[in-house]
């Protein structure tokens, strides 16, 4: 079997973790397999390579803050070939360029496009461990890019389906997927099985255990993934397209706290006025969520909607060169302290009044809902900040402690 793993930054953050690791990896090698080992970056070092470049300059090139978090991974992938050859092992360590993971341009957010397989199917071939960077790649300039925060997922997935893997195991410091984050809902059960839309719909929603486009590209791939814990050996959460057991109404429920709301009061009430607005956010990778718009009063209209938190302040001064020009609108207004909360289940599909049991599991909590959006498998609602926990809690026990 070709198995591809990935562990991420606490599975690998010491010298400790680090050899727990490489014993986990020869495990399954000396049981005959191929094994490609996909690594984030140790502990917090990205976050800490990143306060450095804010503190030399805040304003940093991304082409230079990619150049930099590159390295991070790199620490990984080739104290991990260390460790395994110190355990008589063979292995060797690659980074994006050496694979050759072909990215679009974009810094920062790169997309992978194509990955050549020679190199590590030789070293394959040549009976090593092959351990490969997670999160970073090569663009047409021949520049390092990143693939996003949290990208090492998405390596690895891609990495499974250009070797055709058997498996694609991602490992983390959880036992799997949640119906809720345990540190916030006590009650919290560990899912077996998912399917790719809702895992899509739970990492979007910032349930932090997959990046959503690693997601999105084993869907598309058919690449089944297995979520599990690098710390003890529970079998983890199966990602797939279909699962066996019957459908659960709502299979989870997850908050997002890194959302902020922007209000833009006293807009025209014309046609255009929608387009201008969120074109010119589009025009800088701004991407906007929930959005609602108010009814017409008196030829002007407010038109609010939310964004990450850490975009706010760009989209801020983005509008706010605008306002006087092209919006004409009175008045913006920020909101920081909101949290997103939905709850997600491809039971959901064919069952009317889900939204509704959501809602009044909030009323009952005394909780009070800004805004509302909904798909096919999700509704989420936007609340105070403050109020999560109680929301989230209220919401768990209403749907899924009595399917647990
Ligand atoms: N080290 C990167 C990050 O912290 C990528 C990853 O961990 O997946 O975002
Ligand atoms: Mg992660």
């Amino acid at each position: 079997m070709l198995i591809v793993k990935k562990f991420g930054g606490t599975s690998v953050a010491d010298k400790e973790r680090i050899f727990n690791v490489a014993r986990r990896c020869i495990e399954d090698y000396k049981k005959g397999n191929e094994i490609v080992v996909v690594l984030s970056a140790m502990g917090k070092q990205t976050d800490v390579l990143l306060a450095q470049a804010r503190d030399i300059n805040p304003n940093a090139s991304k082409r230079e803050l990619d150049m930099l978090l590159t390295t991070g991974e790199q620490i990984s992938v080739s104290l991990m070939a260390m460790a395994l050859d110190s355990l008589g092992v063979p292995a060797v360590s690659l980074n994006a360029y050496q694979v050759a993971m072909h990215t679009t341009s974009v810094y920062g957010n790169a997309r992978l496009k194509r990955i050549d397989t020679e190199r590590i199917r030789n070293e394959l071939q040549n009976k090593r461990i092959v351990l490969v960077t997670g999160f970073q790649g090569v663009n047409k300039y021949d520049d390092y890019t990143t693939l996003g925060r949290g990208g090492s997922d998405t390596t690895a997935v891609a990495l499974a389906a250009a070797l055709h893997a058997d498996a694609c195991e991602i490992y983390t410091d959880v036992d799997g997927v949640f119906t809720a984050d345990p540190r916030i809902v006590k009650t919290s059960k560990k899912l077996d099985e998912i399917t790719y839309d809702e895992m899509l719909e739970l990492a979007s929603l910032g349930a932090g255990v997959l990046h959503n486009r690693s997601v999105e590209m084993a869907k598309k791939y058919g690449v089944q993934l297995v979520v599990r814990s690098s710390l003890n050996t529970t079998e983890g959460t199966i990602v797939k397209e279909e699962v066996k057991m019957e459908k659960m109404l709502v299979s989870g429920v997850a908050c997002d706290k890194n959302t902020a709301r922007i209000a833009v009061i006293g807009l025209e009430d014309q046609p255009g006025v929608a387009f201008k607005l969120f074109n010119h956010l589009a025009k800088h990778n701004v991407n906007v969520d929930i959005i609602l718009q108010s009814v017409g009063r008196d030829g002007t209209k407010d038109i609010s909607f939310t964004v990450k938190e850490d975009d706010l302040d760009e989209a801020v001064a983005i509008l706010e060169r605008h306002q006087e020009g092209s919006l004409k609108c009175q008045k913006i207004d920020v909101e920081r302290e909101v949290a997103k909360v939905s709850i997600v289940g491809a039971g959901m599909m064919s069952n009317a009044g889900v939204a509704a049991k959501m809602f009044e599991a909030l009323y009952d909590v005394g909780v009070n809902i800004k805004m509302i959006s909904t798909s096919e498998i999700r509704v989420t609602v936007l609340i105070d900040e403050i109020h999560v926990e109680k929301a989230m809690n209220a919401v768990h026990e209403k749907f899924l402690l009595s399917q647990l």
